[in-house]
């Protein structure tokens, strides 16, 4: 072989290693469903979870003391937006886990954590505002026992997802739109490497619908995981774009995407109540996100 030869392999073999992931172990295997569904009960039993209530209050209180516990550290973001009624109070919790986060871009996993107000029923957002919650607090003890995947992670809590009318450039996504905006503010963008947005994730009958505009890379990664987990069936595309909290991320060319369940008849009624989750819903998803964290996220 000719010393051309000799160094294009070396070339080869080098930009493959460090195009593979690090070796963060079996994540996917520690995601317990029963555990998110156990949590996702819990912010339930507050109540409808408006944002600026007593209930969602509880709801931070409930997160902060189970990341904690998982040595996560968790920030508030506090701020004030106009809204359709007035001046809002939110709040975000960003989490970050052990004294010494990595140097290297981070990974951003997301849900909103409010549930829509509504003056007329008694909204209780089982799956829509509890179901992504009460994982994404599982997936702190998951990611507790890898250190190595925790420390690289950003868990996002976000406030006021829901408009109050519709979704417009001011109602709707207000936690990440400031969240964003942050980002933006403190020229910290380059910083994240990209996200992951949950929604609606709990359903029974589970189909996670990718919006159409998906970063294709990251689609193409979230099916080979699902693929791995024997959980394809699962895991389709949208019949269109979906506006959620991952849009200011992919605004920012922070490449997000949204694993939401749009295909869920009570969205947005007073059925939504946790008799229409299953524990194995949940458990797909996380299983899922895990393994996409564990051996796409990094690589
Ligand atoms: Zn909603």
């Amino acid at each position: 072989m000719s010393r051309f030869a000799w160094t294009l392999l070396a070339i080869l073999l080098l930009s493959g290693c460090a195009r593979k992931a690090p070796d963060f172990g079996e994540p996917w295997k520690d995601f317990s469903g029963p555990a998110a569904l156990a949590h996702v009960q819990t912010l339930v039993d507050f109540g409808p979870r408006p944002p600026d209530s007593k209930a969602l209050q509880k709801s931070r209180d409930y997160i902060r003391k189970n990341l904690t516990q998982f040595g996560w550290h968790v920030r508030e973001q506090k701020f004030a937006e106009q809204t359709p009624r007035g001046k809002v109070n939110f709040v975000n919790l960003i989490a970050r886990h052990g004294a010494r986060p990595k140097k290297e871009k981070r990974f951003l996993l997301c849900s909103h954590y409010d549930t829509k107000t509504f003056d007329t029923i008694r909204f209780l957002g089982a799956n829509d505002g509890g179901s992504s919650t009460g994982a994404l607090i599982e997936m702190a003890r998951v990611l507790h026992l890898h250190p190595d995947l925790a420390q690289r992670i950003d868990l996002v809590f976000f406030d006021g997802e829901e408009a109050y009318e519709k979704f417009t450039e001011t109602d709707g996504l207000y936690g990440s739109r400031y969240f964003a905006r942050r980002i933006q503010a403190m020229k910290r963008t380059a910083r994240f490497r990209g996200g992951i947005l949950w929604d609606m994730i709990g359903d029974r009958s589970l189909t996670i619908t990718l919006p159409l505009n998906s970063p294709p890379e990251m689609a193409r990664d979230i099916f080979a995981s699902a693929d791995a987990l024997q959980a394809r069936d699962h895991f389709t595309y949208y019949t269109s774009d979906v506006l959620d909290d991952h849009t200011p991320l992919n605004d920012l060319a922070i490449p997000a995407i949204d694993l939401i369940d749009f295909d869920y008849p009570p969205w947005h009624t007073a059925g939504d109540t946790i008799d229409k989750l299953s524990a194995q819903s949940l458990q797909t998803v996380g299983a899922v996100t895990a393994y996409y964290l564990a051996k796409f996220a990094f690589r």
